[in-house]
C-alpha cells in the first residue's frame, strides 16, 4: 500500500534508481526533508550488470552510514589481441560491483517512511518559490523537485528540449554468467583479472568478475560479468538488434529476455572475431542483453527550482566507469551547494549547476575520447 505522503516537502526526488538514492541520502544527511518516489511499485529487478567501484560512490555511502558494498576485486588487467594472440599484462588492482549491490547499499540508508514506490511524479507547475507535483491524482508541493528519472528523462524531455543527443555508432552488448554454470578452466582463466580482448572486427571486449546470487563475493558464488562493444551504423541493423521479442523498436536498451531471435544469431556469428576465452563466455551466456551507446548533453542542470541530476543529465559512455560515480558526486555537491545557500534553494541549485555542468561535460568529453581509442576500425 502507498505510504501517506506530505503535502508539502522541502525536497522530492522523482527516480529510485542510483542517482534518486544518492541524491535522497546526501541530502537526508545533510538534514533537509526529502522523499524519494519511484515510478516502479516491485522491487526494482537487477540487470544485473556490472559496475567499477569508483571513490565518489565509496564516499557516499561512507558519508550517510549506509550498509558497506559489496565487491570482488582483481589484481590484474590482461589485454589480448584476437589478431595475433599476443597478450599484455600489467599489476592494477581493482575493484567491482553490481547494480544490484549499490541499490541494497543505497536503500538500506535511506528510511522507509520517506521512500514511495508505485509513485509517478509529474511536474504540473513551479513559480520561483516552488513547485507543484502531481503524484497518482494527488498534487503535493515542494521547495525543490531533483529528477533523476534516468537516460529516457521525461523530465529533460520538457524543461531541455533541445537537448544533445547522439548516437556514438556502436551498441554495447552485455552478459551474466553464474560462476557455477561456467567451465572452471575458463573461472580460472579469467579470475583475478580485468580482462580485455581487442576483436579482430575492431571493437573491443571486457569482463570481470562481480558479486552473485545474494551479493556473494567468494570464489563459487559470483558471477562473471562482460560487455563486447560492437560497431553498427545507424540504419536497419541497428533496428533490428533493437527491436525486442514483441516487435516494440527501443531506443536505449533491450533488456534480459527480450532480445529477438535475429539479434541473438547476429551476436552468436561473430563469435569467432573475439579471442577464444571470451568466444566461450559469450556463448555460455543465457540472457546477453543489448545498449546503445549514445551521449547526452543537456544545456542546463537547474530549471528554476527544477535539478536534473544522474542519466537525466548527463548520459556518459560506460568506457568511464562513470555513471554511478557520477550521481554520487552530482549529490555530494548538491547537499552542499544547497547547505551553503541558506534555504535559498534556487542559488544554491545555481551554484550546484555551474560546477557540475563543467563535470558532466568533461565526462562525456572522455567517453568520446575512451570510445574513439578503443573501438578504432
Ligand atoms: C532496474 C535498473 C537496473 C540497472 N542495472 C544496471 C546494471 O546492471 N549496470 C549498469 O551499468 N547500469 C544499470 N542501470 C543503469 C544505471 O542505474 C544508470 O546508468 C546510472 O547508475 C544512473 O542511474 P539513474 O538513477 O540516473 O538512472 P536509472 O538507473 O535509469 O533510474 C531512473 C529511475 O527513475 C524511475 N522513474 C522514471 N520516471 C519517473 C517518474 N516520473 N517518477 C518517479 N520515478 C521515475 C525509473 O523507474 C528508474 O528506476 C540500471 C537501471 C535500472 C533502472
Amino acid at each position: 500500500m502507498p505510504r501517506p505522503v506530505p503535502e508539502h516537502l522541502a525536497v522530492a526526488v522523482a527516480g529510485g534508481s542510483i542517482g534518486g538514492l544518492c541524491a535522497g541520502n546526501a541530502l537526508l544527511r545533510a538534514g533537509f526533508d526529502v522523499h524519494v518516489f519511484e515510478r516502479s511499485a516491485h522491487r526494482l529487478p537487477s540487470r544485473g550488470a556490472g559496475i567499477v567501484v569508483q571513490p565518489e560512490l565509496l564516499d557516499l555511502i561512507a558519508a550517510v552510514d549506509a550498509e558497506p558494498l559489496a565487491t570482488t576485486g582483481c589484481s590484474i588487467r590482461r589485454t589480448v589481441v584476437a589478431a595475433t594472440g599476443q597478450v599484455e599484462t600489467t599489476r592494477m588492482p581493482q575493484r567491482f560491483t553490481s547494480w544490484e549491490a549499490i541499490h541494497a547499499s543505497l536503500r538500506s540508508g535511506f528510511p522507509d517512511d520517506r521512500h514511495h514506490s508505485g509513485c509517478e511524479l509529474t511536474l504540473e507547475a513551479q513559480s520561483a518559490d516552488g513547485v507543484s507535483i502531481g503524484v497518482g491524482g494527488e498534487r503535493i508541493d515542494a521547495d525543490l523537485l531533483i529528477a533523476a528519472d534516468g537516460i529516457r528523462s521525461r523530465f529533460r524531455e520538457r524543461l531541455a528540449p533541445d537537448t544533445m543527443t547522439r548516437y556514438a555508432g556502436y551498441v554495447a552488448w552485455r552478459g551474466v554468467v553464474d560462476e557455477a554454470a561456467l567451465e572452471p578452466e575458463l573461472v580460472d582463466h579469467f579470475d583475478d583479472t580485468f580482462s580485455f580482448c581487442q576483436t579482430t572486427g575492431g571493437g573491443h571486449a571486457l569482463c570481470y568478475f562481480i558479486p552473485g546470487s545474494g551479493l556473494a563475493t567468494g570464489r563459487g558464488g559470483r558471477r562473471l560479468n562482460w560487455v563486447w562493444y560492437i560497431h553498427v551504423d545507424a540504419g536497419p541493423v541497428l533496428d533490428t538488434l533493437m527491436t525486442d521479442r514483441s516487435g516494440r523498436r527501443r531506443d536505449a536498451s533491450v533488456p534480459q529476455g527480450e532480445i529477438s531471435d535475429e539479434a541473438r544469431d547476429f551476436l552468436f556469428a561473430r563469435t569467432g572475431t573475439l579471442s577464444e576465452p571470451f568466444a566461450r563466455l559469450v556463448q555460455a551466456t543465457p540472457d546477453p542483453f543489448i545498449q546503445s551507446i549514445i551521449d547526452v548533453v543537456p544545456p542546463a542542470m537547474a530549471f528554476g527550482r527544477v535539478g536534473l541530476i544522474g542519466d537525466a543529465a548527463f548520459v556518459v559512455r560506460p568506457h568511464t566507469a562513470a555513471a554511478a560515480a557520477k550521481a554520487a558526486a552530482d549529490s555530494m555537491a548538491l547537499a552542499q551547494a544547497l547547505r551553503g545557500a541558506d534555504d535559498d534553494f534556487s542559488r544554491g541549485l545555481a551554484v550546484w549547476e555551474r560546477r557540475q555542468m563543467a563535470v558532466g561535460r568533461q565526462l562525456v568529453d572522455y567517453g568520446v575520447m575512451l570510445g574513439e581509442r578503443s573501438q578504432r576500425r
